[in-house]
């Protein structure tokens, strides 16, 4: 069984803080530290319970965090940015996705490092659905023929993706958020046997998660900050502008719907917030 594993940093064991995800504070030695506890934790468990091949895509920010050097043989990493499917970029092919370390969509309550993507989406839906990085990620492997059978993280983030991903997906709660930036954490040497159980559960556990797909063609909805973020957002083609910062795509697919989002979040990006 292929594992494709798209590993990103904020939902790790705890990680409560911005300075702690960003490469040029001192404290983001202990983000990647903790990234790769849960990274291990997981691809350990996988394959002890079946995985014979896993796929591990570094999925946060620069998504150079992991050191290939510390990981177990058998295991290949996807490493650096600028990839056409970003956090799930070559998610083709796999038998099941794992979302690892990941955190809530923008805007949700005592949820962790919430945000979806960059800091300036307000908030994304597709086909009328709100989404974070968890819906939308899914969405593009489900596009694949690639279910999500596991979903690690904050209490809050396990709620959002059983709600739009159904029971037959195993989620790990590694923390409880109390704020943005505040939470009630485990211990490694517990979330590692948390996330071991979770991986047997996803695998052994008689788990039969389907493809979550959105519609082919798809609607995506994309809200900025501000106005002006919206002004650069409207110079993408295709683009059909609802008020001063919200937007809406129909794209061919959802991997199209996709990529408009991303451009739509860089071109937000060259404004201020
Ligand atoms: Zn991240």
């Amino acid at each position: 069984m292929k594992i494709y594993v798209s590993c990103d940093m904020e939902g790790a064991t705890g990680v409560v803080r911005w300075e702690q995800v960003s490469a040029d504070k001192a404290d983001y030695a202990f983000g990647c530290a903790m990234q790769r506890h849960d990274l291990l934790a997981v691809v350990e468990a996988a394959f002890e319970f079946g995985a014979t091949e896993i796929l591990v895509n570094d999925s946060h920010a620069r998504m150079i965090n992991l050191d290939v050097r510390q990981l177990p043989k058998g295991v290949t990493v996807v490493s650096g940015a600028g990839k056409p499917l970003s956090m799930v970029e070559a998610v083709e092919g796999a038998d099941r996705a794992f979302f690892v370390a990941y955190h809530a969509m923008a805007g949700t309550a005592r949820a962790v490092l919430d945000h979806t993507m960059s800091g300036d989406a307000f908030e994304v839906t597709l086909d009328g659905i709100a989404v974070g990085e968890t819906g939308f990620n899914a969405a593009v492997a489900g596009h694949f023929g690639v279910p999500v059978g596991l979903v690690t993280g904050d209490e809050a983030l396990c709620r959002e993706a059983r709600a739009l991903l159904g029971d037959e997906l195993v989620v790990c709660s590694v923390k409880e958020g109390l704020g943005r930036q505040a939470a009630r954490v485990l211990t490694p040497e517990v979330t590692a046997q948390k996330l071991r159980t979770a991986v047997r559960e996803a695998l052994q556990g008689g788990k039969t998660p389907r493809p979550f797909r959105a519609g082919s063609p798809c609607q995506v909805g994309l809200t900025v900050l501000n106005s002006a973020q919206g002004d650069a957002v409207d110079n993408l083609p295709g683009t059909v502008r609802h008020s001063g910062r919200t937007f809406s795509f129909r794209a061919g697919d959802v991997v199209e719907g996709y990529r408009w989002f991303r451009a739509a979040l860089a071109l937000a990006g060259t404004v201020g917030r």
